[in-house]
């Protein structure tokens, strides 16, 4: 592997553990050359469903636009980048075990919402809105409702 530092392919591996339930492993490296340190994820590829959007088009399975849509909604929130590397991964596990080739795009919006929720009320609620498009307040605000009841109840 090449360092994203200076391009030179001479990197060693200075430490190296599983990450997300041993779904991945993650690496810290250091670049002989340049000194510099970075960190990578190894994940065995599996085969995902394509997605399958509302006027039928279908696209590939996505992984940096499922990160780009979870990291705008968590931006300044306190959840660690394990965090969401972890929710990516329940993702992928979840559209993998479907079993099925193709999937409807809106099932990762929806598994999306699930992590979120789990993660941070505020940030499932940004991305609730966008994605859910909300025609009007009423349908936010009952949104929220929801959320704070469900959270009552969970710390009974
Ligand atoms: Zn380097």
């Amino acid at each position: 592997m090449h360092c994203p530092f200076c391009g030179a392919d001479d990197t060693k591996v200075i430490d190296s553990r599983l990450v997300a339930e041993g779904e991945s492993v993650r690496r810290r490296r250091e670049c002989q050359t340049c000194g510099e340190r970075y960190t990578t994820f190894e994940t065995a590829e599996l085969v995902m469903p394509y997605l399958v959007k509302r006027d039928g088009t279908r696209e590939p399975f996505n992984e940096e636009k499922l990160r780009r849509g979870l990291e705008r909604a968590l931006e300044k929130r306190p959840v660690a980048a394990e965090e969401v590397e972890n929710a990516i991964n329940h993702i992928k596990h979840r559209l993998r075990t479907t079993g099925e080739r193709e999937v409807p795009a809106q099932s990762v919006g929806e598994a999306v919402m699930t992590e979120l929720r789990r993660l941070d009320a505020v940030a499932y609620v940004r991305f609730a809105s966008v994605y859910r498009d909300f025609q009007d307040v009423s349908e936010f605000q009952e949104e929220i409702r929801k959320l704070a009841t469900e959270t009552a109840v969970k710390t009974k």
